[in-house]
């Protein structure tokens, strides 16, 4: 916009300056009064033309000059008469019409450039804020919406419970008669990347009604107001095409508790949410209108919100488990040609915790590492690099780790490997790598067999051993004076697991059944406040028993791996060749060297 101001300004100046120079390029010599008679007198002229008061004058050797008559001289035209010059006349000239308008609009059509500038820029910083109140609600038509039931998976309580709004919407006067009312708002709770946006459009695309998609984001503006008046926009076009579906993700942007707030007032969300809860009531259950809102923060909504009427029906969205993962691979498989090796059920069980997003990102990258490598179909193995990408980020195959380090790092995988794959009640090992990913140097995995949601106290203090089995390894290598730093993220999370067992699960014989934990999140600072409910006596011997734990688990992984310390070595050497070592191989090492020890010990045995 500033290049082009000063573009059009260039060329106005440009045009105007040519202008006044061809007008008086020819007569630019200023000449006095006198010295043109003189010039009469001695018959030097050939041509004058007279405009006004100017006088061009053109002498017999074709100079020319401009001079003025000072008072009314009367005498020149007899003199010129005399002396038989050419002479021109113009009526007095105005000057240049066109020159004229341009000079006096010049500084207004400035001003006006400069304005039109400014308002461009506030209209993209804000965007669109000049346009006050529009709904920014994108609208997917009834024959637009592609998004069925099949199209869903892994969520099925959430399913079956949509399922009966889709009835309302396709048959509303049979709930009617019977007195019913039709739900006007559902909070859908759970994750990012669960489905709930799949679940809402796949309402309308059942029903085959108008989807209104917005995210709680887009109300909040800069200018108090805007918000509001977008909400009352977005309801009167949804009004116009009942029955339809209006989705608004992230509520919690709009929806928080009223009256408390962490910066100060924040009154734009304040009337934004009120207006939603005005229109809300406004609308009779004869408009079918269901308002569906997504959060994964169903504790900081404001309880105006939940009161009947409102979004009085909550539906869960879960994540997905280990079956519905494997529903949703097939569904984001469908179009996709996959190699024969490909086993959903091993994909499903070594992502826990993913969400459907996450699988749908998977699939969608294994499907790109295929394609880079030219292949026909997707194979297990761009299923296994897609995985570790997500997981860990992209592999840092171009830091280059010194030989010291990489041994370092291999010495402390194998210590977890050995330790997870021989203490009993642990996970079986899937693979261990000493690729640097993320901040670590190697990763040790572990598959559990299947989802657990319960996970006993065997169970943990194996996980804690394990944990400790790299710092271990290192120490037994290296001495206790040169361990290092990497096991710091082991150690967190060991230590978070036994403090858990002693103040949250009740592991702890010393403690008891009772929690002394309060990891509830405080809504009105949004900070966790440890509510600090017992005495110091009390907090002593949490200390003591996390300690015990701890201490405990500690020697039996060290155990472990003194006794098998020709094991650690050996699985060190292929994992720095082979950088990753799978199940078998890993197996493969530490049964094979176990059967040689036995049978070394046997036969020293019968020797004794
Ligand atoms: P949310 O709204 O809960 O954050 P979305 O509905 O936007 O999640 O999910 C994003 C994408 O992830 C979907 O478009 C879909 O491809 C995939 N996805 C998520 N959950 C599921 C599911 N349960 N079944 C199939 N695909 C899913
Ligand atoms: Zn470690």
């Amino acid at each position: 916009m500033i290049k082009n101001l000063l573009f059009w300004l260039t060329v106005t100046i440009i045009v105007m300056s040519t202008f006044q120079s061809i007008r008086q390029k020819k007569y630019n010599l200023k000449i006095d009064y006198s010295s043109f008679l003189s010039d009469i007198k001695n018959n030097n002229i050939k041509e004058v033309k007279i405009n006004g008061k100017e006088i061009n004058v053109i002498k017999k050797n074709n100079n020319k000059y401009t001079t003025y008559i000072p008072i009314n001289d009367l005498t020149l035209l007899n003199k010129l008469i005399n002396k038989n010059i050419k002479i021109n006349s113009t009526p007095i000239s105005e000057p240049n019409l066109i020159i004229s308008i341009i000079i006096s609009w010049l500084p207004l059509i400035i001003s006006i450039l400069v304005w039109l500038f400014f308002i461009k820029q506030i209209y993209n910083n804000s965007k669109g804020a000049l346009f006050f109140g529009k709904s920014r609600a994108k609208t997917l038509i009834k024959n637009n919406i592609k998004t069925t039931f099949k199209d869903i998976a892994g969520c099925n309580e959430a399913k079956e419970e949509v399922k009966e709004i889709v009835e309302y919407l396709k048959t509303p006067n049979k709930f009617k008669k019977l007195g019913g009312k039709i739900p006007k708002g559902i909070l859908m709770i759970g994750s990012p990347g669960t489905g709930k946006t799949l679940l809402a459009k796949a309402i309308a695309g059942e029903a085959k009604v108008p989807f209104y998609n917005i995210s709680g984001s887009d109300f909040v503006e800069m200018f108090v107001g805007i918000g509001a008046s977008r909400v009352r926009d977005m309801f009167y076009q949804a009004k116009k095409n009942c029955p339809c579906i209006i989705f608004i993700d992230e509520i919690d942007a709009v929806g928080r508790r009223r009256g408390i707030n962490f910066s100060g007032g924040h009154d734009e969300r304040e009337q934004t949410l009120n207006q939603i809860l005005v229109e809300m009531d406004g609308f009779n259950s004869n408009e079918e209108i269901i308002i569906i809102a997504a959060t994964n923060r169903p504790d900081v909504l404001d309880p105006a919100l939940m009161r009947s009427g409102r979004f009085d029906r909550r539906i869960i969205v879960d994540l997905p488990d280990i079956n519905g993962r494997k529903e949703i691979i097939k569904i984001h498989t469908r179009n996709i040609p996959l190699n024969k090796d490909v086993n959903i059920d091993i994909i499903s069980k070594s992502i826990p915790g993913f969400s459907g997003a996450d699988i749908a990102n998977l699939i969608n990258e294994a499907a790109l590492f295929a394609a880079k490598y030219n292949k026909k179909n997707v194979s297990m193995k761009e299923f296994e690099k897609a995985k570790d990408k997500i997981i860990m980020g992209t592999e840092r195959k171009s830091l280059v780790m010194t030989n010291d380090q990489k041994e370092l790092a291999a010495y402390h995988e194998s210590g977890h490997t050995i330790v997870g794959e021989l203490i009993p009640n642990h996970d079986p090992v899937h693979k261990v790598t000493i690729i640097p990913r993320g901040k670590s140097l190697g990763t040790t995995f572990f598959l559990p067999e299947n989802d657990n949601f319960n996970i006993s106290l065997n169970k943990l203090e194996s996980k804690i051993s394990t944990l400790y089995g790299g710092r271990i390894a290192e120490e037994i290598i290296y001495g206790k004076k040169n361990i290092s730093t990497g096991a710091s993220n082991d150690i967190k999370i060991a230590t978070i697991i036994a403090k858990n067992m002693v103040t949250k699960w009740g592991f702890s014989k010393e403690i008891g059944p009772i929690s002394y934990i309060d990891d509830e999140e405080i809504i009105y600072t949004n900070k966790i406040i440890k509510n600090k409910n017992f005495s110091n006596y009390i907090s002593e011997k949490i200390d003591k028993e996390i300690k015990k734990i701890i201490n405990k688990n500690y020697l039996r992984a060290k155990n472990i791996i003194i006794k098998n310390i020709n094991i650690l070595h050996k699985m060190k050497n292929k994992l720095i060749k082979y950088e990753t070592l799978n199940k078998n191989q890993i197996k493969k090492i530490i049964y094979k060297s176990k059967i040689n020890n036995l049978i070394k010990n046997n036969i020293k045995n019968k020797r004794d």
